[in-house]
């Protein structure tokens, strides 16, 4: 019997989700990243430099919240300690997904939160607030952006970056089934439209 590999379905999911993101012109080449919380409380990450169309399922990388890697050969994304750090401080959530699409990009390097201009938004929250700038991958913006998003939030901007969106657990949303094919962070997919 073929041993299955460990955490297919949400390295598929992510990879995926990844692979969606370059095709919408949501990000370009190896940009943005994406995670997925697993059952026993990891989070498979998009790998650090790898085309998202170009990577075998076990090479997947998946990291503790500590951000110890517990899966996969390639190494987690920059961004993994944003990703653990939220999903740390959000035990509501079970995806995440980081993008530099051109429209939030734009409001992010204005600082401009944007306002609730549309129904759209309230996937989000009220608005979408924006996390003060600390270089990407820093400590400093995993926590900015954990803080922007507070308890309740769904998406925010990172300052002169890009954006950051949250969703509910994989479980949840395969229950629905016009989200079944969708990604971490589909309750916000559509708030604002550049974010997954
Ligand atoms: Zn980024």
């Amino acid at each position: 019997m073929v041993n299955e590999p460990r955490y297919r379905s949400e390295r598929e999911t992510v990879t995926d989700t990844g692979v969606d993101m370059v095709a919408q012109e949501l990000t370009k080449g190896t940009g943005g990243n994406v995670s997925a919380r697993t059952d026993d409380g990891n989070v498979v990450i998009s790998p650090s430099g790898v085309p998202y169309d170009d990577i075998d399922l076990e090479e997947r990388p998946a990291v503790t919240v500590n951000g110890e890697q517990v899966a996969g050969d390639l190494s987690p994304s920059s961004e993994t300690p944003m990703h653990t750090t939220v999903y740390a401080g959000r035990a509501d959530i079970g995806g995440i997904v980081h993008t530099h699409s051109p429209y939030t990009s734009t409001f992010a390097s204005l600082r401009e939160p944007i306002p609730a201009s549309s129904y759209l938004i309230a996937y989000a929250g009220h608005e979408v607030p924006v996390a003060g700038y600390a270089p990407p991958g820093s400590e400093e913006l995993a926590n900015d952006a954990l803080d922007a998003l507070g308890e309740t939030t769904n998406a925010c901007l990172l300052a002169n970056h890009g954006v950051l969106a949250i969703g509910d657990s994989e479980k949840r949303r395969s229950k629905t089934p016009s989200s079944s094919n969708t990604v971490p962070g589909s309750t916000t997919r559509q708030a604002p439209s550049a974010i997954r």
